[in-house]
């Protein structure tokens, strides 16, 4: 399963970039997701939340950002966004195009919970 494998990535990204005292801390993971990367977010949060459920990331939840596909026309130079992955340019039909987005899979912040203020 592809989604497992991405999980059991984002942990290994957790504990190489985080102190292994703050793992308990570590609220969200906030990634990137493009449209036709192939992964289903919904997959990956289940996959996520059964390999951390025993451990000290058990709190952590995963904000995921949907990027759409987006590709630049070179020849009428219109940007336009599917769904698909298709790389001809709605606009006016040219295969003359570069893809600008839609297909990555970033981590863009780990976020720690800061601890809570005791007011007695
Ligand atoms: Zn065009």
């Amino acid at each position: 399963m592809h989604e497992l494998s991405i999980a059991q990535n984002i942990v290994e990204i957790i504990h190489k970039h985080i102190p292994e005292a703050e793992w308990e801390k570590v609220a969200s993971v906030h990634l990137k997701i493009g449209k036709v990367a192939g992964v289903v977010s919904d997959s990956l949060d289940f996959s996520f939340q059964a390999i951390t459920a025993e451990t000290s990331l058990r709190n952590t939840r995963l904000e995921v950002e949907s990027i759409p596909f987006r590709v630049l026309c070179n020849a009428c130079g219109v940007t336009t966004e599917n769904e698909v992955g298709f790389t001809v340019c709605s606009e006016c039909g040219s295969g003359n195009t570069k893809v600008l987005s839609g297909s990555e899979l970033d981590i863009t912040e780990i976020e720690i919970a800061e601890p809570a203020v005791k007011i007695s």
